[in-house]
């Protein structure tokens, strides 16, 4: 477990003004990771505060880090934050400390004397992917969710007889996850239309979202090795929003007997701050109560300190906005609020479980947490629990959806709230619609 200490402390302020400022997603408490590249420069990694991005690689020039803060900062070197990750999550930890006092509204004279060197507007920057990502697994943890879409694909059963015992997971695609921001093109594909007789083929006519956090290993296993569940949160580095875009037709179609595959491998989008188990330490939470009746999870899966404070409260919201309301000027609308209290299985035990089998999971490996409902209508967190497939929800001035159209904009953000606590965000998480590849 990681300890609170002064980096947590909710009176600290930055000499970054913007960072004070209560709305802010990135307050000095927070300090998430990330990989930039500022006008002329190449890609390098830096830290979020307020609307500016600290380079690290600059602070480390100055001759700022010392010690294992100064290993951590060594680490960032490439383009990308697998070096990082990949240590003991100690440095991470110590590289926070150090950076928390350089940008301290107080202590941080000596880097407040070269802000200039140090520091790049986010609004001129290009945000990259956090990591090179090796691999990628979606689980599908939402208990809500599990219920709600396997009542609408296999009404009989909604809920596999296995949920309660596995955390159950699919193989993702690396390589079609994309940072926040990048466009998202309609996948054309094979699927059944209702009272059709054969299979058609073309552009995708139920797209939809999956609101869902990621996290990036931090510490790798090696193959044959399992990790304990005592140990599995320090294999996990920091979270981001993750949207789990879905053709549900293609889905439909193809998904039985192996699971997804066409149907998600078209786009994955994060958001991009890795904002590190560090700064989640006050938003820790017990594991979502199971009911008395529920199976307890198996040895393997089952530790008191992750059952205690292995969850994660983060308040999750998803906002839409389409060509037509912003032609006319208005702003994007909130469609679903949600909250990640609402995962069945904790993060720790999607990683003891994942490499339970002897996989081995590397640094910068992206999971997902499959998609977080909760319990009531606007907590529904994709467009198929929330229109039943079907039923039509209003948006704008006399819009309706029932998946995605072309030009649609989704944005996810996330907001840590805890009394006594600085509040902190994970930033957005956004994509685009665009029409489908003219190939078909
Ligand atoms: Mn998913």
């Amino acid at each position: 477990m990681i300890e609170l200490d002064d980096t947590h402390d909710p009176a600290r302020t930055s000499w970054v003004e913007a960072a004070n400022d209560p709305a802010s997603d990135f307050p000095i408490q927070n300090l998430p990771f990330g990989v930039f590249s500022a006008a002329g420069h190449d890609a390098r990694c830096g830290v979020a505060i307020g609307d500016q991005i600290l380079d690290i690689r600059a602070c480390a020039d100055l001759g700022f880090f010392e010690g294992e803060a100064a290993k951590a900062a060594e680490a960032t070197k490439a383009s990308n934050l697998n070096g990082l990750m990949a240590l003991d999550l100690r440095f991470a930890g110590a590289l926070r400390r150090v950076v928390a006092d350089l940008l301290d509204a107080k202590a941080g004279h000596a880097a407040h004397d070269h802000r200039d060197s140090i520091l790049y507007p986010m609004r001129d920057c290009t945000l990259h992917l956090p990591t090179a990502i090796g691999d990628y697994t979606d689980f599908y943890a939402g208990i809500y969710h599990a219920i709600a879409a396997g009542a609408l694909m296999l009404p009989d059963n909604p809920l596999p007889v296995n949920y309660k015992w596995v955390p159950i997971a699919y193989h993702g695609r690396a390589s079609s996850v994309q940072v926040s921001g990048a466009p998202v093109r309609r996948p054309l594909g094979q699927f059944m239309r209702a009272k059709e007789e054969m299979p058609h083929f073309g552009p995708s006519e139920r797209l939809d979202i999956e609101l869902e956090m990621g996290f990036f290993i931090g510490k790798g296993n090696k193959l044959g090795e399992p990790v304990r569940i005592e140990n599995a949160a320090e294999h996990i580095f920091g979270f981001c929003l993750l949207n789990d875009w879905s053709a549900r037709d293609i889905q439909r179609w193809e998904m039985f007997p192996l699971g997804p595959f066409l149907g998600k491998n078209f786009g994955t989008t994060v958001s991009p701050w890795v904002v590190t188990a560090h700064a989640l330490a006050p938003f820790r939470v017990p594991a979502m109560k199971r009911p008395s009746e529920d199976p307890k999870p198996l040895p393997y899966l089952s530790s008191a300190t992750d059952q205690q404070a292995g969850g994660l409260n983060v308040d999750l919201e998803v906002r839409l906005s389409t060509a037509q309301m912003r032609q006319a000027g208005e702003q994007s609308q909130t469609v679903i609020t949600s909250s990640s209290r609402y995962l069945y299985w904790t993060p720790a035990q999607m990683v003891a479980h994942h490499a339970s089998g002897g996989c081995n999971l590397v640094s910068g490996d992206l999971i997902g947490t499959g998609t977080i409902s909760g319990p009531d209508q606007a907590q529904l967190s994709s467009l198929l629990e929330l229109t039943s497939g079907s039923k039509p929800f209003a948006i704008g001035e006399g819009e309706q959806r029932i998946f995605l159209e072309d030009g649609d904009q989704v944005t996810f953000r996330g907001r840590c709230r805890r009394e006594g606590f600085r509040e902190l965000g994970f930033g957005v998480c956004t994509g685009e619609i665009i029409p489908a590849h003219h190939g078909e």
